[in-house]
Parts: structure tokens; C-alpha cells; sequence
């Protein structure tokens, strides 16, 4: 985020607004990705829904709804997610020009299970995240039919970030993430690469839950590789915030700065973009570990920013019941 869209995004919590808005912008998806958190039973908690049964939106209607949420909430940044965002690549092609025009900064996280249009290469304030869980074997066993060959054909001649989530399977092996940071390094497409760690839902069992002491040897080693590999995009404080992730929900800086709606437009999903019942003591979302470490700066050495963000938060809760 630059600057001045912190200071806008500032600005929105003083009016209590969210700065931030996320969209899952369609229900349907070719994959089937074990441990995808937005085809859980509980994703849509409090809706009686699940993303496979929400209603969805397509053509100039899909464009016109959120053109009419990006008017009714004025965020600072959008996240459009999926389902598979390039299911509506028609309708993207439409909107992305729009948002851009508007100065959103917006981030498209996808598959690239088909072809990235070129024209996106030229639009301003957009930002393209392709997932890769992993080496090619194990991605290419788990994000069929996205599989390492169609991405570096889809993605040919774009700019992107290759955003992979650490999962169990990838941590046992020694020299893995060397591995993976080389190959995707070297891409001339490849613009920063991100890791993010799995997050489970409270008591959950799945395959891909890093435990405690293998969640510290991920974060070391990751760590280590920065100095060597330049596109590595971990910051000191998303490091932080990995090492000491938020207490609760109400603790994440990022769920409330962000709303989240499911494909129907309308329908919520808390308290963050997991929905259900994530288990904060495990997060491992990269901006939620970057706004945690933010929160923890303290300000003229003495207050954390979180503290100014809370009272700020407040304050513009109360603007708004006192306006409306
Ligand atoms: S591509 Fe994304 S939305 Fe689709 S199944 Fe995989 S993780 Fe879930
Ligand atoms: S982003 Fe992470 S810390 Fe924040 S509410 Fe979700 S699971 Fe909890």
C-alpha cells in the first residue's frame, strides 16, 4: 500500500469505514484443493450457505453490483478472490480498467488455471497474486488442472507475485523451499514471491497444520533464505507477526480493517476471509502479520499504533451512529 492510501485508509477508520474490501467474485471453480478453506461447510457462517450454494452473478450485472458496493463503501483496496476470479474474465476485463480508473488498488489472487489476459499487464494499481502450493510434484497432485506447465504458459508475459502457502507436506523436506525460491526467482514474470502459512479452523486435524516447533523451523528457515533470494518478499515485521500471531479476531488489525463478501454480493464472511472459526493462535496470512507487527509500532516510542487505531476505531463508530 502506498502512503497515501494509508493515510486515506486512516481517514476511513476515523469515519468508521473499512478501508479494505475483499470479493469473492464467483462461486464456481475447476479446482477441488485440499484444504481450501472457501468450500468449507463453515466458510459462510450465520448464512445457512456455502460458497457452492450462494448465488452468484454474471455479465454487466456482476460489473454493475460491485461497481454499486465500490460506490456504497469507497475502499482504499480490493481484493478479488474466488471460487477462480478467471471464471469471469470477461466481466474482470470490464472492471479492472474501472477500478483502476478510480485509483483502487486492487490484487487478483488466481490459479492462472487459464491464460492472464495481456491487456491486464497494462492496467495501473493491479496487482496479480498466483498460487503455487509448492514443487511441482505436489502442486501439480493438488491444484490439477492448474498445473505448473498451464501457469508458466498462462502467465507468459505478465507480471506477477507467486504467492505459496506452507503446508506440512512442504516442511519435512530438507532444502524445499531453496528449491522452490530458485525456480521461481529466476522468472522474468515473477515480480516478488510471498509465503503465507495454513491456517486451521479451531480444532482442526488437517494434513496440512504446521505444528509448533515445525511452524519456528519454517519461519527460520525462510528467514535464512532472504539475503539470497532478492524476489523473497518477507518483511521483518510479517516475520513478527508469524513468530506472535493475533490473540483473537478482535486482536487482527486486519479482519477489522477488512470486509469480506461472498459471491452473492451481499452475505458476509468473518470475521476474516477464512470465515468459520480460524484459529488466530495458528494464522498465517501474510497481511495479517504485517498489519500485526504495524500495530505493535510504537508511536513516539510509547503508544502501539494499535492502541490509536482502537481509539480511532471507536471514534469513528460513534461518528457514524451519531450521522446515520
Ligand atoms: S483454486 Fe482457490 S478457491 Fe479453488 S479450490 Fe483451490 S484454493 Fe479453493
Ligand atoms: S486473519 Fe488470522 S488472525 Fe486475523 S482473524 Fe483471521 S485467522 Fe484470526
Amino acid at each position: 500500500m502506498k502512503k497515501t492510501d494509508l493515510i486515506k485508509a486512516w481517514g476511513k477508520i476515523l469515519a468508521g469505514q473499512y478501508p479494505s474490501l475483499s470479493i469473492e467474485i464467483t462461486r464456481e471453480c475447476p479446482l477441488r484443493c485440499p484444504g481450501c478453506y472457501a468450500y468449507e461447510p463453515d466458510h459462510l457462517v450465520g448464512t445457512g450457505q456455502t460458497l457452492r450454494t450462494v448465488s452468484d452473478y454474471k455479465g454487466q450485472e456482476l460489473i454493475e453490483r460491485v461497481m454499486e458496493l465500490i460506490d456504497q463503501y469507497r475502499p482504499v483496496h480490493l481484493s478479488i478472490v474466488g471460487g477462480e476470479p478467471l471464471v469471469r474474465f470477461r466481466e474482470l476485463d470490464v472492471l479492472l480498467p474501472k477500478l483502476s480508473k478510480r485509483g483502487l488498488g486492487v490484487q487478483l489472487v488466481t490459479s492462472a488455471v487459464r491464460e492472464i489476459p495481456k491487456s491486464w499487464n497494462k492496467i495501473e494499481n493491479l496487482y496479480i497474486a498466483v498460487s503455487i502450493d509448492g514443487l511441482q510434484p505436489e502442486h501439480d497432485e493438488r491444484r490439477k488442472p492448474a498445473t505448473y506447465k498451464r501457469i508458466l504458459q498462462n502467465i507468459d508475459g505478465q507480471r506477477v507475485t507467486i504467492h505459496c502457502t506452507v503446508t506440512a507436506q512442504m516442511a519435512g523436506r530438507q532444502g524445499y523451499f531453496e528449491e522452490f525460491l530458485s525456480f521461481w526467482s529466476v522468472r522474468p514474470e515473477v515480480k516478488k514471491v510471498w509465503f503465507s502459512l495454513f491456517t486451521p479452523q479451531m480444532g482442526g486435524t488437517d494434513e496440512e497444520i504446521l505444528d509448533p516447533p515445525t511452524r519456528k523451523a519454517v519461519i527460520d528457515e525462510l528467514e535464512s533464505l532472504k539475503p539470497r533470494f532478492p524476489k523473497l518478499n518477507l518483511p521483518r515485521q510479517v516475520i513478527e507477526g508469524y513468530r506472535k500471531p493475533p490473540s483473537s479476531p478482535a486482536d487482527c488489525l486486519f479482519s477489522r480493517t477488512t470486509l469480506n463478501f461472498t459471491a452473492d454480493l451481499k452475505s458476509k464472511i468473518v470475521p476474516c476471509q477464512f470465515g468459520g472459526t480460524p484459529d488466530c493462535s495458528q494464522c498465517g496470512c501474510f497481511a495479517s502479520a504485517g498489519l500485526k507487527a504495524v500495530g505493535e509500532y510504537k508511536l513516539f516510542g510509547t503508544v502501539p499504533l494499535k492502541k490509536i487505531y482502537r481509539l480511532s476505531d471507536r471514534i469513528g463508530r460513534t461518528v457514524c451512529r451519531v450521522v446515520n
